[in-house]
């Protein structure tokens, strides 16, 4: 090979690596999946997050907490833990207990909640963090000495305040306590109209949207999505904004007045277009490249050979005009981004 070509095709790797380098966004967060179907047992939504660098995780929703934990324990999801030789709890409850400093609560439906009420009694004191309106609903109909005991910081007559309340004010950054993370709460629209909510999660310069459930704006008659697009197509711009988790509950085939204020294919990507649109009118098609969207609720129809999450997945990836990175995470995965 003659010199030139050597330098030439030095030149172009050293190129090449010069361009991944600028394409790639610095990994900031790690996500543990603990469950994340649309209401099947021991699988319902919730999510471990931590910096990186960090073990103190903030659980965005609790579904499933102890059998995601043993799921993640199977996979070695927490890396080298082992837990310490004189102790006398299990794995599993030493995580619960010491790891999770707190809850975010996105909605108070029962596949977001199961795991919290059901683990109260095992669990450490902690934070609960949720909108004023989550919070009146687990407050008065969950923790309620009717439903569940009052493990709460709030309420009837005997709080038991292993939990202590903090209530989330709209479209402001609060510190997520004993975390490296802070939290900006956005109302997301699920049906009948019934509050859930978006949380823009923040550590250092880097961001995660996790979507709790919703609908898309068209269905839904309102402008919750296109406000949350309008918050976060700064971010995108200057490429701080790492991931979006987000649901996607039914296949293309669920009828439009039977979504219950869910997504479903062609949906998520009609809203994923608004805000594309929002980043780049001109050429949309550019603004979203590469961006991981993790999809989260896919629900099962309790059929024998049950295809749904592959139909979903199908009828994304066909859809995919803006090619994003569409990720579908297993229960007890560790995901980082
Ligand atoms: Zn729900
Ligand atoms: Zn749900």
């Amino acid at each position: 090979m003659r010199k030139i070509e050597i330098l030439l095709i030095t030149f172009t790797i050293l190129l090449l690596l010069a361009e991944t380098r600028l394409n790639a966004q610095d990994k900031a967060f790690k996500c543990i999946v603990l469950g994340n179907s649309g209401g099947t047992e021991g699988n319902m939504s919730a999510y471990m997050l931590s910096n990186l660098k960090s073990d103190n995780y903030i659980c965005i929703d609790a579904g499933t907490l102890y059998n995601g934990l043993s799921k993640a324990l199977k996979e070695k999801s927490f890396g080298k833990f082992k837990l310490p030789k004189t102790e006398k709890l299990s794995s599993e409850t030493y995580i619960l207990k010491n790891y999770i400093k707190g809850y975010l609560i996105s909605h108070a439906h029962i596949d977001h909640i199961a795991a919290l009420v059901s683990n109260a009694p095992i669990d450490s004191r902690k934070y609960i963090y949720a909108s004023q309106y989550t919070m009146e609903n687990l407050s008065n109909h969950i923790f309620n000495e009717r439903i569940s005991a009052n493990w709460g910081s709030e309420g009837t007559k005997n709080p038991l305040k292993k939990y202590k309340y903090i209530t989330l004010p709209q479209n402001n950054d609060i510190d997520l306590n004993e975390t490296e993370m802070s939290v900006k709460t956005f109302y997301t629209s699920h049906g009948n109209d019934y509050i859930s909510s978006a949380f823009l999660i923040k550590s250092g310069d880097s961001h995660f949207l996790y979507f709790g459930d919703c609908g898309s704006d068209e269905i839904e008659r309102n402008n919750y999505m296109f406000e949350i697009w309008n918050s976060v197509a700064e971010l995108i711009k200057e490429k701080k904004l790492n991931a979006i988790m987000i649901e996607c509950s039914y296949p293309d085939e669920q009828p439009d007045n039977m979504l219950y204020g869910h997504l479903k294919p062609c949906l998520l990507t009609k809203e994923l277009n608004q805000l594309a649109r929002r980043i780049n009118e001109k050429e949309p098609e550019k603004a979203l490249k590469a961006l991981k969207i993790i999809i989260s609720h896919v629900k099962g129809n309790g059929e024998k050979n049950d295809n749904s999450l592959n139909t979903i997945k199908y009828q994304l990836e066909k859809a995919n005009n803006l090619d994003v990175k569409y990720i579908f995470p297993e229960q007890g995965e560790k995901i980082e981004f």
